[in-house]
C-alpha cells in the first residue's frame, strides 16, 4: 500500500485503456498501411482513435498527429514550426520555465543562430503578456508557452499571447505545450488561437511512448520525421496501435469523467494547502492559485531529497521537482527566485482522479512527522 503524489511525473494506466491496448495488439494487430481487410481493419481503428482524441481535445480528427509522446511533440512544433518560415526572420518567444522539451531544441536553435527570448516568471510563477507584447518584434517567426507548469501548476496567458500576436501583425506561429493542461484545466485549441499543441498519454492515465500533436488545419508544418509517408505524411513510422488505442479510451474516459475529477483535485488540492500550512509549521505553498492537479509548497531549510527519501520510506511518493531533472537544482523553481532555503525546501505535490481522502491524511501525517523528526540544514 502506497500513496502516489507524483501525478505530474506519470499517472497509473487506466485498466479500460489497458484493454483498449491488448486488443488492438492481440486482435486488430494489422499493419493500417497493409491494403487487404486485415489492415484495413487496423486503420479503421486508427480513425476511431483519431476521432476520439479530436472530441477530447475539442478539434477536428484531421488535425490531430499521432507521435512518440510530448517530447517528440514539443520538438516537433518547434524545430519545423520555425522552418515553416525561416526566410521571414530568426526570433524565437518563449519562457524561462518551460520544459526541457521545448528548452532544448530552443537552445539547439540558438547554437544554429536564432536569436531566442526567455521570459521571466513573477514570483508565483506567472507570465504577464505584457512581456509578450514587449518582446514580440517583426522577425519573431515562433512563440512557444506553455499552458501549464509541470512544477508549479501555474496557467499561462496562452490565449493573451494569441491575441498580442495578432495584434502585433508579425507572423509568429503559437506553439502551446499543452502536456500538463490536456484534460486539467478546459479549453480547445481554438478557443486558445494556437497552431500547434503538445499531449502526452501518460500524463492522463494512457502508457508512456505515445502523444499526440494538434496542427491547426491548413498549416504546412513539415515533417520532423520522415519515411513511409504515415500520419498524412507529417509522421512516418508504422502506427502504434496498441498505444493509440490506449490514449483514445484515456481520452475518452477522462473527458467523460473530467467536470467531477477537476473538482475532486480542486478540492484535494486546497484541503491539503489548508492542512499542511496548519500542521507543518513553516510550510509554505508556493503558487496559491493554479492548475487543481498540482501543489508546489517548501520547507525553508530542508532539503527537498531528504524529505522525499523520508516520505519515500513510509509510503508516500512525490517529487522534489520534475522527475526530468534527476537531482539537479530546478530551473523552475530556480526562476522565481526564492531566497535558497526555499529553493532547497521545494516539493512538487500532485494529485489525479485517483487519490483519496486516506492519500492526503497519510500526506499531511508523514509532512508533520518529518517536521518533526528531521533536522533542518541551514545553509
Ligand atoms: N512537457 C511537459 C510540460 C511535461 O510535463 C512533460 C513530461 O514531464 C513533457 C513535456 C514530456 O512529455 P513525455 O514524457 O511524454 O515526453
Amino acid at each position: 500500500m502506497f500513496h502516489y503524489f507524483d501525478n505530474a511525473a506519470t499517472t497509473q494506466v487506466r485498466p479500460e485503456a489497458a484493454q483498449a491496448a491488448l486488443e488492438a495488439m492481440t486482435q486488430q494487430w494489422g499493419n493500417p498501411s497493409s491494403v487487404y481487410q486485415f489492415g484495413g481493419r487496423a486503420a479503421a481503428l486508427v480513425k476511431d482513435c483519431r476521432r476520439d482524441v479530436a472530441q477530447a481535445l475539442g478539434c477536428q480528427l484531421e488535425e490531430v498527429y499521432f507521435t512518440s509522446c510530448g517530447t517528440e511533440s514539443d520538438n516537433w512544433a518547434i524545430r519545423s514550426g520555425v522552418e515553416l518560415n525561416r526566410r521571414k526572420g530568426r526570433h524565437i518567444i518563449t519562457t524561462a520555465i518551460e520544459h526541457a522539451a521545448v528548452l532544448e531544441p530552443c537552445r539547439e536553435l540558438e547554437r544554429q543562430g536564432w536569436e531566442v527570448t526567455y521570459l521571466t516568471p513573477d514570483k508565483q510563477g506567472q507570465i504577464d503578456p505584457a512581456q509578450v507584447e514587449a518582446a514580440l518584434r517583426e522577425d519573431t517567426m515562433l512563440v512557444s508557452m506553455m499552458l501549464v507548469n509541470n512544477e508549479l501548476g501555474t496557467i499561462l496567458p496562452v490565449k493573451e499571447t494569441a491575441r498580442a500576436i495578432q495584434k502585433s501583425g508579425c507572423p509568429a506561429l503559437l506553439h502551446c505545450d499543452g502536456v500538463q493542461g490536456f484534460l486539467k484545466v478546459p479549453f480547445t485549441p481554438k478557443e486558445l488561437g494556437v497552431d500547434l499543441l503538445s499531449i502526452s498519454g501518460h500524463k492522463i492515465h494512457a502508457p508512456k511512448g505515445i502523444g499526440a500533436l494538434y496542427v491547426k488545419k491548413g498549416l504546412k508544418l513539415p515533417p520532423l520525421i520522415r519515411g513511409g509517408g504515415q500520419e498524412s505524411g507529417l509522421r512516418s513510422g508504422t502506427e502504434a496501435t496498441g498505444q493509440i488505442a490506449a490514449l483514445a479510451a484515456a481520452a475518452r474516459l477522462g473527458r467523460a469523467t473530467m467536470e467531477a475529477d477537476l473538482k475532486h483535485m480542486a478540492r484535494l488540492r486546497e484541503e491539503t494547502a489548508a492542512r499542511l500550512t496548519q500542521q507543518v509549521p513553516g510550510l509554505k505553498v508556493l503558487v496559491e492559485h493554479g492548475a487543481p492537479h498540482i501543489l508546489p509548497v517548501t520547507m525553508p531549510g530542508y532539503k527537498s531529497e531528504v524529505v522525499v527519501r523520508y516520505l519515500s520510506d513510509r509510503g508516500v511518493f512525490l517529487s522534489s521537482g520534475s522527475a526530468c531533472h534527476k537531482g539537479k537544482p530546478s530551473h523552475v523553481f530556480a526562476a522565481l527566485k526564492l531566497p535558497k532555503p526555499e529553493l532547497d525546501g521545494a516539493l512538487r505535490i500532485s494529485f489525479s482522479a485517483d487519490t483519496s481522502q486516506e492519500d492526503v491524511d497519510a500526506l499531511v501525517q508523514a509532512l508533520a512527522a518529518a517536521k518533526q523528526e528531521l533536522f533542518p540544514t541551514m545553509s
